[in-house]
């Protein structure tokens, strides 16, 4: 199954954790990573003084199923050391499962595609970098999601080599 995971990070040397995430990720039995984007600065949601972010998106091949996924998706989060308190508060390391195939799920603890990804600009600059011809399921187009997204501040802080 193609699937795409949204990465972020604002705190403890964000390009680090970032980093860090991509090899765990790529290390995991039945995951192979097929691509990673550029990384990006985006100032944090919700108006709360945190500091900005770093943001990603990998594409990996897995032979997981999506819970499985978000289990391991989080143990990656716990084992960087991010501490669950308040919703978009500052984190080590975020991972959101953005687009499982074209799968529409509902479930209580895994809702795919991701609820916010539609009007993220820091989700969907770097998909569409990665994956210019992507439709998304109940959403259509990524193109034409990406040319209705203003910008937001989100800026490209280099190539990932
Ligand atoms: P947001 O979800 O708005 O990006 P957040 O990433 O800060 O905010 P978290 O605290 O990381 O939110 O996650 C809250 C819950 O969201 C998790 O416990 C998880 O079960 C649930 N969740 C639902 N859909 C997804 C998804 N597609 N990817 C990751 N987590 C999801
Ligand atoms: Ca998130
Ligand atoms: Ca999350």
């Amino acid at each position: 199954m193609q699937v795409y995971l949204g990465l972020g990070s604002n705190l403890e040397s964000p390009v680090e954790q970032l980093r860090a995430a991509r090899a765990a990720i790529a290390a995991v039995n039945g995951i192979s990573e097929t691509g990673f984007s550029s990384l990006y600065r985006s100032p944090p949601m919700g108006g709360k003084e945190q500091p900005d972010y770093v943001n990603a998106v990998m594409a990996i091949e897995t032979e997981l199923s999506p819970l499985e996924l978000l289990t391991v998706t989080q143990r990656i989060e716990n084992e960087q050391g991010r501490v669950r308190s308040e919703r978009w508060g500052a984190r080590t390391l975020d991972i959101d499962i953005l687009l499982f195939g074209d799968e529409v799920l509902n479930l209580p603890d895994l809702i795919v595609p991701h609820y916010g990804m539609a009007g993220r600009a820091f989700v969907l600059y770097p998909l569409f970098e990665i994956a210019p011809d992507l439709e998304i399921p109940t959403h259509g187009k990524l193109a034409d999601l990406v040319s209705r997204c203003p910008l937001d501040g989100l800026e490209r802080l280099s190539d990932v080599a």
